[in-house]
């Protein structure tokens, strides 16, 4: 008898905490940063009356997402302390932390590992032609300190997802050179478990004026991805993203099999809330395929947590 084994493909039910949305850069096509000193800092006392109802709503990853706070700035630490105080209290919780806080010392992330199941840091692009148009007034975003964070995070070992954000200036070799980075370092430290392809999507806040990534170009973009990254390496994207349904299953045949976190609000991306999770199956399910949930670190590393 002939059995067919299904079409999985998995997302992280998922609640991010902002533990402030200020930011030193300005990205010009960012929809989420304040300036810094125009609104408070979350409290721990905030964040754990919004997690105290989360531990009966199936939710396993909390995703800590900060905007940054300059290396060198004397409110630096204090801002430090309470992204790590923020993953303990869910980590006592009963959660499963991951933190994107962007790039961080040696130190930082070596003392977030302990409290942190995986973290993150996009790549985006690795052209250094970004750095006089959207990245212009954005350090954070000079290339060699990102690809220093991966290095980093393969040095310590920690559960890694980084992405790629697409459309906003690269050229497709520029992608390929990106994914190629990625690829290498992954070969030599074995640490990143998913890779986001984020078409920009253009939101209310953003200066920069260009339009959104053409998600028709995902599928080309997901099979030449799975082309350059190792097999163990996971290619999500983000459905609330990819609006026409069609090319969302498309995205799946060419390689795509992780959705991510899927919460009440895609923080980075206010402008596009996700489809209720059972929406987003019945559209799976219309190509054949099963859409799980998975945990904030990838099954291949929780030998090693
Ligand atoms: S995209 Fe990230 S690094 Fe850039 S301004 Fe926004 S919050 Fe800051």
């Amino acid at each position: 008898m002939l059995s067919f084994s299904p079409k999985v493909v998995t997302y992280s039910p998922a609640y991010t905490l902002v533990p402030t949305y200020e930011c030193f850069n300005r990205c010009s096509y960012c929809n989420f940063r304040v300036e810094p000193g125009s609104l408070p800092w979350m409290t721990l006392e905030q964040a754990e009356n919004i997690l105290l109802p989360l531990k009966n709503q199936n939710i396993c990853e909390i995703l800590i997402l900060s905007g940054e706070v300059h290396p060198l700035s004397s409110r630096r630490e204090k801002w430090f302390q309470l992204i790590y105080d923020l993953c303990a209290l869910a980590l006592s919780m009963g959660f499963l932390p991951h933190t994107n806080a962007g790039p961080l010392s040696f130190t930082e992330m070596e003392k977030l590992k302990n409290v942190n199941v995986s973290m993150g840091l996009m790549l985006e692009q690795l052209t250094p032609k970004l750095l006089n148009t959207v990245h212009r007034h954005a350090p954070s975003k000079l290339p060699q300190v990102r690809l220093q964070q991966l290095q980093w995070a393969g040095e310590l070992q920690i559960p890694f997802t980084t992405g790629l954000l697409l459309g906003i200036g690269e050229s497709e070799d520029d992608r390929w050179e990106t994914l190629t980075a990625i690829s290498e370092l992954h070969q030599r430290y074995q640490h990143i478990q998913e890779v986001i392809l984020q078409p920009h999507s253009p939101g209310s806040q953003q200066t920069f004026n260009a339009e959104a990534f053409d998600p028709h170009q995902l599928p080309h973009v997901i099979r030449k991805a799975r082309e350059i990254l190792p097999a163990n390496i996971t290619i999500q994207i983000p459905p609330n993203l990819v609006l026409d349904e069609n090319w969302l299953l498309a995205c799946l045949d060419a390689g795509a099999r992780d959705l991510g976190g899927i919460g009440p609000k895609d923080e980075v991306n206010p402008d596009y809330p996700h489809l209720q999770v059972q929406r987003l199956r019945e559209i799976l399910h219309s190509g054949g395929w099963e859409l799980v949930t998975r945990l904030p670190v990838y099954p291949q590393f929780l030998r090693n947590r």
